[in-house]
């Protein structure tokens, strides 16, 4: 049985996370998608940790191998309780890198067994993230080719203020 975890704090979760999650789920048998509550590059979030969990359920309702929970503590101490052998992380530019290298060495000195595993999505996300798709709904623009269309309802209700 071959189990990875995908963590991020998914504020919300873009076609490039999904892209991600499609090809984890091609070599893994199962996928623990962890919804972090707090996340080092992420101070706030402009969703609740219930919320961003509800659309990534919302989003990944298809995909059998899925799951979705909360993070809450220690990467590699998730992974271990899960009996996880892997944990995935996309890798979208160099500019990703230097972050990505650091958090994938720790966690290898803190958890030997447990492998971190990148995946780079299709092109046309590459220039994708979550901060920009929350910057562009911010200002009125368009999000619907970036994210899920139940993060698209999310996001109009969110930044309408009627949640
Ligand atoms: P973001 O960096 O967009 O704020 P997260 O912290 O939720 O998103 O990211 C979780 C993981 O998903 C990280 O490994 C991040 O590099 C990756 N990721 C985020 N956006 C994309 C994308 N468009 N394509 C591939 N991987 C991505």
């Amino acid at each position: 049985m071959r189990l990875a975890i995908y963590p991020g704090s998914f504020d919300p979760i873009t076609n490039g996370h999904l892209d991600v999650i499609h090809r984890a789920c091609r070599l893994f048998d199962e996928l623990i998608v962890a919804v972090a509550l707090n996340d080092q590059k992420h101070t706030s979030c402009l969703f609740s940790i219930d919320e961003r969990i509800a659309i990534l359920e919302q989003a990944c309702e298809g995909i059998a191998k899925v799951r979705v929970a909360k993070l809450n503590g220690l990467l590699v101490d998730f992974a271990r309780a899960c009996g996880a052998n892997a944990i995935v992380r996309g890798l979208r530019a160099v500019s990703d890198f230097e972050f990505e290298f650091q958090m994938a060495l720790m966690n290898r000195k803190m958890e030997p067994d447990i492998e971190t595993i990148f995946l780079m999505p299709k092109e046309e996300y590459t220039y994708l993230s979550s901060r920009i798709v929350k910057e562009i709904a911010r200002l009125g623009g368009k999000v619907d080719a970036f994210v899920p269309a139940c993060a698209v309802r999310a996001l109009a209700k969110k930044l309408s203020g009627k949640v």
